[in-house]
């Protein structure tokens, strides 16, 4: 099916036979801690608790659907990942995975620096304080609107994804005064995502200069004769979502090989390379992901080794973790609205959200776990689909679960690992008022994005 070729993988492709599925967890009531944020837990009554605050407390203060994000963990994640990979590399939280003021702050005060790849993503960088030399600006079309903000706001780099687009970053850099830090997006060949990669000689997409054909080495060359440019290096992003480090292996090999082709034909060995981002995170039990510290030694190790057979000095080396930072630390909490049993099928539990809140399985098949939230309960498994409200049969958010037979109108449903490309993807389909995105921690909560209201969509709609 053509889904199946989606950075998501074929892990996530409609694959499994129907009628065949993993047998029911031993415990419905356990919380898998690789799935979970890190302060989740139950507390003495059975209901989940997040940061100190019980689901209960924290629905009726915020209502549902709502996002809940443990910052704790979020910050913990940001720290491991900067001391996995030290002074001698930098992280780049990928800002399309979820992003907002707050979030901004939490990164400064880490000591992250930040992607983004369009206005709004920059201007929320900048409001809230990130230094412009921190962020990096993505994209396959900016507008040259957003290159002249960033170029006068000074971001510390664009990187730079067609020939078109060098040209156009360095005429506007020009025509300021400045000369523009910049990496050239390169497509190595390898299409990476969960346990397998692809490695081929070209790639068929629309992100970055194919290296294949001598044209990344061409783009290489029209940016060091450009004034307006400071071209600092090379950059490749190989796909989402990954649990293995082999496919980084080989982009590693192929962006060393173009920098060694750079130094034998210009004489200039470029001071950086990014390996972009991608790192999977644990969706469900089946799922296993590395550490951070383990990604990073890796990655040191392939880059060191093959600079040393290249006979290059090692660059400065930059990654963009997005998901395996904000992925785990956030859950969605649901209201179930009805329970729908079809005998010999499955059952059909509806909840208060759907497509609009996490669009990722309805697009990718993506699979979730979900968790009875307001009690635990011993009632037998019951094969579930949790479904949403919205006017579409396609309009699943957690295609195969098991939960308890008692499951009822009223109770509370959990389905975690939903804080990256879920709030980030939302939309108003059927007029849905978007989620707010409450951060707990210490027994606080906080809306650091409020819930929309009909006023929000009348703002837009001016009849
Ligand atoms: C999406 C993206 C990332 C982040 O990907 P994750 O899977 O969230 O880690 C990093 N770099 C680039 C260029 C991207 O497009």
């Amino acid at each position: 099916m053509s889904r199946s070729a989606h950075p998501a993988g074929p892990r996530y492709a409609d694959v499994l036979p129907e009628g065949h599925y993993s047998p029911p967890p031993a415990d419905l009531n356990a919380l898998d801690p690789r799935v979970w944020a890190r302060t989740v837990g139950r507390d003495e009554r059975g209901a989940l608790t997040v940061g100190g605050l019980d689901v209960a407390t924290l629905a009726e203060e915020f209502g549902t659907p709502a996002y809940f994000l443990d910052e704790d963990d979020f910050r913990a994640r940001c720290r491991a990942w900067k001391e996995a990979f030290g002074d001698d590399a930098d992280v780049f939280y990928a800002g399309k995975a979820f992003l907002s003021r707050a979030v901004v702050r939490w990164l400064h005060e880490e000591g992250l620096n930040l992607d983004v790849c369009s206005g709004g993503e920059l201007a929320t960088a900048l409001s809230a304080g990130m230094p412009a030399a921190r962020i990096a600006l993505h994209g396959n079309n900016k507008s040259t609107e957003e290159i002249t903000r960033a170029v006068e706001a000074g971001v510390g780099r664009i990187v730079v994804d067609s020939f078109q687009e060098i040209v156009r970053v360095a005429h506007i850099a020009e025509r300021l005064g400045k000369r523009q830090p910049v990496q050239i997006r390169v497509t190595v060949g390898v299409e990476a995502h969960t346990h397998e990669f692809i490695a081929t000689a070209h790639e068929d997409q629309k992100f970055g200069i194919p290296l294949a054909g001598g044209q990344a080495a061409e783009a290489v060359r029209r940016a060091l004769k450009l004034d307006g440019l400071e071209l600092l290096g090379v950059h490749s992003h190989i796909g989402s979502q990954i649990f293995d480090t082999s496919g980084f292996e080989v982009a590693a090999h192929r962006v060393v090989g173009l920098l060694r082709q750079v130094r034998d034909e210009h004489g200039v060995e470029l001071p950086e390379i990014d390996l972009g981002g991608g790192l999977g995170i644990a969706y469900t039990s089946d799922d296993d992901p590395r550490e951070p510290r383990e990604i990073a030694t890796a990655l040191r190790e392939i880059v060191h080794r093959e600079c040393a057979a290249a006979g290059l000095a090692v660059p400065r080396i930059s990654v963009e973790p997005g998901r395996a930072i904000v992925g785990p630390t956030a859950f969605t909490l649901y209201e179930v609205g009805t329970v729908k049993e079809l005998p010999g099928l499955r059952t059909y539990v509806s909840v208060d959200g759907g497509m609009s809140d996490n669009i990722r399985t309805a697009l990718y098949d993506a699979q979730y776990s979900v968790a009875l939230a307001s009690r635990t309960s011993t009632a037998a498994p019951m094969l579930s689909r949790v479904v949403g409200k919205h006017c579409e049969s396609g309009d699943i958010v957690v295609k195969d679960a098991f939960l308890p037979a008692d499951t009822a109108p009223g109770d509370l449903l959990a389905v975690p690992a939903t804080g990256a490309y879920c709030r980030s993807m939302a939309s108003n389909y059927n007029h849905a008022l978007r989620p707010p995105v409450v951060a707990v921690r210490d027994g606080q909560a906080r809306v650091i994005v409020r819930r929309e209201t009909e006023e929000d969509l009348f703002r837009l709609d001016v009849g």
